[in-house]
């Protein structure tokens, strides 16, 4: 059966300046592939990358955000300073399997970001491509 956002389209622009995904506190999951991107981009290994900036959370690798209210680590004053290594949680939200469930669950999101509901429509290829991309 067809999803609810196969039926009618989605808008979505991230907002400049905004930010408030990276501030909110919460893990940030990162696979075999994000660390070596991440890695790779800051010009360091995998294993030292996750000694500094990783922790072990049920068997999976997640940096965490908003301990004492500090923002992600990586977040700096021009935004995400690992923007072309971003792991696929940051990449691909919000479009998040529990965000997606239902028009509410999403308007409810977009309650939260104000990328949601504006700018230009995503398609549903798009949409699916991020629902393959980060599946916690
Ligand atoms: S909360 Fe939404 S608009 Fe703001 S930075 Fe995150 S994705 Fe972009
Ligand atoms: S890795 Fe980048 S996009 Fe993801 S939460 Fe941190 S600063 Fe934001």
């Amino acid at each position: 059966m067809a999803k609810w956002w196969e039926k009618e389209p989605l808008r979505f622009e991230c907002q400049a300046d905004c930010y408030k995904c990276c501030v909110k506190p919460g893990i940030v999951h990162f696979d075999r592939e994000d660390i070596r991107k991440a890695a790779d981009f800051l010009k360091t290994s995998p294993a030292e990358f996750k000694k500094t900036f990783l922790t072990r959370d049920e068997g999976y690798w997640v940096l965490e955000v908003g301990e004492k209210g500090a923002p992600c680590s990586f977040l700096t004053d021009q935004g995400c300073g690992i923007h072309p290594a971003k792991p696929k949680q940051c990449e691909s939200y919000p479009f998040w399997r529990e965000n997606m469930d239902s028009k509410p669950m999403w308007k409810l999101v977009g309650g939260f970001c104000p990328g949601i509901d504006i700018g230009p429509m995503v398609s549903v290829k798009k949409i699916k491509s991020f629902l393959k991309k980060f599946t916690h």
